[in-house]
């Protein structure tokens, strides 16, 4: 009899878990047992980071309800997962992994699910690299249970500083607010710079009705403090006083362990696997730590979000298990919301902006678009505004953005099925959507906004 396939799974959320199960499953189905390892630095595995601002906010209960499954639920299953367990090197030739104990296990194929911290600038750390009191990010649940009770310390009527107008930034901002707290946001670009200018204006607005202080181009030099309590926050060009500093600039793939491995990686460490999810022979990479193929202008691109890793993990596992699944890209949707204090505003994009469309040779031509999301006569009605962008030569759909209330933001997952499938503008101003007074206008304002975009071509 032999002996098992020996899968070591390096990272245990999100992508490493999916993986890991449906490998099992997989291979199950094909009579084959894997013995899987999964190791993870932390003492979390499979919860929802994206619920952590939700939770900082007060909407959710406890960090718990933030766990999709729980250590034993995996170990239930079959996989021998070690929490506490952080791995600093492999070697891919002798097929091992060693861990900071020492240990070296041995694989026949190994995962890659390592994920991509929170950057955390030089001023935001201590001479011996940890950070100051009251400063910090949110990236863990760990993050989020020290928020949670930085948030009770300080008290309503604090002032909460906020660095980075991204997804985070912004849904941070939602949950100070929400909390009876003062909050600056300091970006060194714009609100949500990943919109086009005028969608970002429309956020950066409702920031500031909602009684958020924003300031744009601020690029941040320092902290004042007081011992090691921070107490303020210094810019080029002004400083405001601060009780907690959320630090929200970006993250970056935790793949130092593999440094002259040999993988492909892109400049900022991440690796670049194939739609099932292989980077090298017995070698296999999902998730945060990867840049994930865009298919409109077939470009490398790092989108560290939780749906291409569970996407991903899942083909990756399948293919693990014997399969044939694979991850075939994504057009780069994503969606957030900023709701606090009577401004409610669902922010979403799909495609590519103005500039990544240059630079794929296409002929952009784009419009905004204002209606409502609902027919004007109807109370539900909330105002919304669409950017569409379509090639002139083609007419090929580009990219859409959509900033607006209530029912505003998930239209943006009807422009991403049509960019999925290659359609043009036309397509999207002309399928068949649905209709009626509380949910879109006659012609939905969407479909007039493409048709608006067509009309210019
Ligand atoms: C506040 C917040 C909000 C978010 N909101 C959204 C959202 O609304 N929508 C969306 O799509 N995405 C969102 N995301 C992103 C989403 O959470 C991530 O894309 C997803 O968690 C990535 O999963 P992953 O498994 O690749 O990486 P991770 O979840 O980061 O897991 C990687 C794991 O690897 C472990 N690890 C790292 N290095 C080692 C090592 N050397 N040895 C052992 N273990 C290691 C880490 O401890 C970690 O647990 C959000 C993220 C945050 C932080």
């Amino acid at each position: 009899m032999t002996s098992p396939r020996r899968v070591v799974v390096v990272g245990a959320d999100a992508a490493g878990m999916s993986a890991a199960h449906q490998a099992l499953r997989t291979a199950a189905r094909r009579g084959e047992a894997l013995a899987i390892t999964a190791l993870e630095s932390s003492d979390h595995t499979s919860y929802s980071a994206c619920g952590i601002p939700y939770w900082m906010a007060g909407d959710v209960g406890s960090g718990d309800d933030l766990v999709a499954r729980t250590a034993d639920q995996h170990r239930d299953a079959g996989i021998d997962l070690r929490l506490g367990t952080t791995v600093v090197a492999a070697d891919l030739a002798g097929r091992t992994v060693t861990t900071s104990a020492g240990e070296v296990l041995g694989y026949d194929d190994l995962v890659v699910a390592t994920g991509a911290p929170a950057v955390v600038p030089d001023w935001a750390l201590r001479a011996d690299g940890t950070s100051y009191d009251g400063v910090g990010v949110v990236k863990t649940l760990d993050d989020g249970a020290a928020w949670v009770r930085s948030f009770t310390r300080v008290g309503p009527g604090a002032h909460v500083v906020v660095v980075g107008a991204g997804y985070i930034g912004v849904e941070v901002a939602e949950a100070a607010l929400e909390q009876g707290f003062g909050v600056t946001v300091l970006t060194r670009t714009r609100g949500m710079g990943m919109l086009e200018d005028e969608m970002s204006d429309l956020v950066n607005t409702g920031l500031v009705d909602a009684g958020v202080e924003l300031v744009l181009g601020a690029e941040v030099t320092g902290l004042e403090l007081d011992g090691d309590r921070v107490t303020g926050v210094h810019w080029e060009g002004g400083s405001r006083e601060a009780d907690l500093v959320v630090v929200a600039v970006g993250v970056r793939p935790a793949t130092d362990f593999l440094a002259g491995s040999g993988l492909e990686m892109a400049d900022n460490g991440a690796l670049r696997p194939d739609p099932h999810g292989r980077v090298a022979d017995h070698v296999w990479a999902a998730g945060d730590c990867c840049e994930v193929r865009r298919r409109i202008d077939d470009q490398w691109v790092f989108r560290p979000l939780g749906t291409h890793a569970a996407k991903h993990g899942r083909a990756l596992g399948d293919s693990l298990g014997g399969g044939d699944l694979s991850f075939d890209g994504m057009v780069d949707t994503s969606i957030t919301r900023f709701s606090a204090c009577g401004v409610h505003l669902e922010i979403a994009r799909t495609g590519l902006s103005r500039a990544d469309a240059e630079t794929a040779g296409f002929d952009p031509v784009a419009l905004v678009t204002e209606g409502t999301t609902a027919a004007g006569y109807m109370p539900e009605a909330e105002p919304i505004a669409i950017w569409v962008m379509a090639d002139r030569t083609t007419r090929r759909l580009l990219g859409v953005q959509v900033v607006g209330g209530h029912g505003a933001g998930k239209r943006i997952d009807t422009a991403a099925a049509v960019l999925w499938a290659e359609g043009s503008v036309d397509d999207l101003a002309w399928m068949d959507l649905s209709y009626a007074p509380p949910f879109s206008t006659t012609w939905e304002v969407l479909q007039i906004a493409a048709r608006r975009v067509a009309e210019r071509l």
